[in-house]
């Protein structure tokens, strides 16, 4: 087996992994608290700092069978809550000492509440970040939301939160989205080197592992692809897969779009590792202050963050722009609102760019894909058969 083949190995493992055995390891060799976090964004080097482990929590894929998550929501929202309820309930969660639920949608506003009935015991916060990007406005709120994280962490256990601390773990997170974005343009440059379902896995790994053993894993992986002579070009049609920003789409579906022809050059996949664009500043006087601001001045453009309707779709243009791809592929989770209600504003947009799309919609635990594979396919081919 190659270094490329046990790396990718341990990654499918850990996102695999859905006792989240990795995380009960770290805590034996660390003694630290982990707490997990719902998709979309939470503040990691702030945990990072206190010596806290950030844990992804991104439902159970389709690896588990729901049997009492299903009593917990209506029939015709999303799958996501379910399978976190279900990992809760059967204890897969246990390693867990609380848990962050960012303000997302109001199923996730639904499933803080929930948790906090069913895991009295446990830390539970509704992250609540701000739509006003104004430092002395959303800033001051976003700020205090982050200081009663810190206090009630701290009287949890964790390390109290020292300035010190807090610009090295900002400068550790730098170092990783640098190295996750560098992999992203690697594969705009060269998709045949970068395989999606194979970014994906790198992606999820880095929500179970300590941020410094996800650099690594991330460094390894680049140079290895880099050093690959047997990866080559093939004629696929270069597309942006948009939506897929909280639930995350079976690792299955992205291979059967590869295979149906797809190369997938820009995606919303795990966000937390791209939410911030750029660095934040690791070497201010008050780097908490940098934190906010950092979300404040330096979020990308989501369905789930407030944009004035007037550019609504043109953040989706520029990437498409930026990526080369050919076309876009609305590839979002079954009701998930923020997603769906978005996608019209963003298919006005793209239309009037004369960019060609299509959409279906996926489950996590989505297990039969043929359909999707025809119209991907097909979407693939017509692309390469009539785009100039
Ligand atoms: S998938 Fe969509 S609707 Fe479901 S929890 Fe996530 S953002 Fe909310």
């Amino acid at each position: 087996m190659t270094g490329l083949e046990q790396l990718l190995g341990r990654a499918e493992e850990l996102y695999r992994d859905l006792r989240f055995t990795a995380v009960s390891e770290w805590k034996k060799r660390n003694g630290g608290l982990a707490i997990g976090f719902m998709p979309v964004y939470v503040p990691r080097e702030l945990l990072h700092a206190m010596g806290v482990l950030p844990v992804g929590v991104m439902g159970a894929g389709d690896d588990l069978e729901i049997i009492r998550g299903d009593a917990y929501y209506q029939s015709y929202i999303c799958h996501l809550p379910r399978s976190t309820i279900e990992l809760g309930l059967n204890g897969a969660l246990d390693s867990l000492d609380g848990m962050l639920f960012p303000a997302t949608c109001d199923v996730i506003r639904n499933l803080s509440g929930m948790w906090k009935m069913q895991f009295p015991e446990k830390y539970s916060h509704y992250l609540d970040v701000p739509q006003d990007f104004d430092a002395n406005v959303g800033g001051q709120f976003y700020r205090r939301e982050l200081e009663e994280i810190a206090e009630e962490l701290h009287r949890r256990g964790a390390r109290k939160l020292e300035p010190a601390a807090l610009r090295k773990s900002i400068a550790a997170y730098n170092e990783n989205r640098a190295l996750v974005e560098g992999l992203y343009s690697l594969r705009i440059e060269e998709p045949w080197r970068v395989p999606t379902h194979e970014l994906y896995l790198l992606l999820r790994a880095g929500n179970v592992l300590p941020v410094e053993e996800h650099t690594v894993m991330l460094r390894d992986y680049r140079a290895a692809v880099l050093a690959d002579e047997d990866r080559r070009s093939m004629d696929q049609a270069r597309v942006l897969l948009a939506g897929s920003f909280c639930e995350q789409p079976p690792l299955g579906l992205l291979r059967t779009l590869e295979r149906a022809g797809c190369y997938i050059v820009d995606d919303d996949f795990v966000q937390v590792h791209r939410w911030i664009t750029g660095d934040v500043r690791a070497d201010g006087a008050d780097p908490l202050a940098d934190l906010v601001l950092a979300y404040l001045k330096q979020g990308i453009a989501s369905p789930i963050r407030y944009i004035d309707e007037q550019v609504k779709g043109q953040a989706l243009v520029e990437r498409v722009e930026r990526s080369g791809a050919e076309g876009v592929i609305f590839c979002a989770p079954s009701f998930c609102d923020p997603a769906l209600l978005d996608q019209p504003m963003a298919v006005a947009a793209i239309e009037r760019a004369g960019i060609p799309w299509t959409s279906f919609k996926y489950a996590e635990n989505t297990g039969q894909f043929q359909v999707i594979r025809e119209q991907a396919g097909t979407f693939a081919d017509s692309i390469k058969l009539w785009s100039e």
